[in-house]
């Protein structure tokens, strides 16, 4: 596999893994892959081949700068359920790193539509909030990196993964369906990959997080905080799970950015969710996401970049000002701002009109939609 250029395969046996599940996409990569090496003569049978995602094909499109950078994409967490007072050490911490000058919380974004499966690959390649789920036709944003000369590593503890593609230095899934892995172990794996590649020049990291995806009580370890009330009714007792996986999650980048704090090349992380979340207490009567109708909780998600000391003597954070007033962003705001945090030409300008795909009213089919008058 690694004289086809297939790094990923061949070195799943590192340290990472222990905690790896296979997935049926894996087993799409890997007999796509052999296909590919034994049948490059065999044009005839070229249309019996399904095209897969790869990196390797990527034309450079920049050149990306010395140090480690981060894309993470969280799962159903509302604008409004990242760094809440009083919530616990996590947000606190957090909060606190903020206002010491080590990352920034950009203005909300608009996700790309409000499931995963439309909002992830979108998001992945930069697509504009107002495209049809279909339109992923571009390099992604890892794929960019790697071939702008990063290792790249693509980490995926979501239980489905949304959007495989090959040709990385590390392809790895954490968690299926069946069985599933705190984000601290996926955290773990990315820590793992920076501590085997340190010493290159750039190293670039995709991570998709379980995050907050229902059910809420799966994503956090039971010790991790008090006992729930046991009188709590059930929608109560859901609003407190959500907040302690949220919780959870700002204890996930707190780690994260510590993990950057440990490195003396510059290192960034950009962190966003997927979607949002609809809750009992908006008292709209929509549950979960990715339903019919789109809602401004299930499609509004929260924006933070987090960053060390060497990226902010280098003053690279400056790139990110000319969003950092926006009333509201985008998804691909988001992406180009990794992109040029990391050599992309910039400067960046946030959307004149954040869009999302989806559909305001319940009957009216899916379409570009604005952000603006999303409903509640
Ligand atoms: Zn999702």
């Amino acid at each position: 596999m690694d004289a086809a250029g297939f790094h990923g395969f061949a070195r799943l046996a590192g340290p990472e893994a222990r905690a790896s599940v296979p997935w049926l996409s894996h087993l799409e990569v890997l007999k796509a892959s052999l296909t590919k090496l034994v049948m490059r003569s065999a044009e005839a049978r070229a249309s019996e081949i399904t095209p897969l995602r790869s990196a390797l094909d990527v034309r450079p499109a920049f050149r990306t700068e010395a140090g480690v950078a981060l894309f993470i994409i969280g799962e159903s967490l509302r604008a409004d359920s990242l760094l809440t007072p009083g919530r616990g050490r996590g947000s606190a911490e957090l909060q606190e790193r903020l206002d010491r000058g080590l990352g920034t919380r950009l203005p909300d974004a608009c996700a790309g539509g409000n499931g995963t499966f439309i909002a992830v690959p979108k998001l992945l390649t930069a697509a504009p909030g107002e495209a049809p789920p279909s339109d992923t036709a571009r390099p992604s944003l890892l794929a960019l990196a790697r071939a702008g000369g990063a290792k790249t590593a693509y980490i995926n503890n979501h239980e489905i993964w949304v959007m495989p593609e090959t040709g990385h230095d590390l392809v790895q899934k954490i968690s299926s369906i069946e069985s599933s892995s705190y984000d601290e172990v996926a955290t773990e794996a990315v820590e793992n990959f920076i501590w085997r590649e340190k010493g290159a020049h750039s190293l670039a990291i995709v991570l998709h997080l379980y995050g907050q995806h229902f059910f809420y009580e799966d994503r956090y370890p039971g010790d991790f905080f008090g006992a729930e009330v046991a009188t709590a009714s059930p929608a109560v007792l859901e609003e407190l799970r959500y907040q302690r996986a949220a919780e959870y999650g700002a204890h996930i980048l707190t780690r994260a950015g510590r993990m950057l704090d440990s490195l003396s090349v510059p290192a960034y992380l950009v962190f966003t969710s997927d979607h949002g979340e609809n809750l009992p207490s908006d008292g709209t009567g929509k549950r979960f996401h990715a339903g019919p109708v789109n809602s401004r909780q299930d499609t509004l998600v929260p924006a933070l970049v987090l960053w060390n000391r060497a990226f902010v003597n280098a003053g690279r954070q400056r790139r990110l000002e000319p969003l950092q007033h926006a009333a509201l962003i985008t998804h691909q705001n988001l992406a180009l701002a990794w992109l040029a945090l990391l050599g992309a030409p910039h400067p960046l300008s946030p959307a004149a009109d954040p869009m999302t795909w989806g559909s305001a009213s319940i009957g009216a089919p899916a379409g570009p939609l604005r952000c603006a008058e999303l409903p509640r």
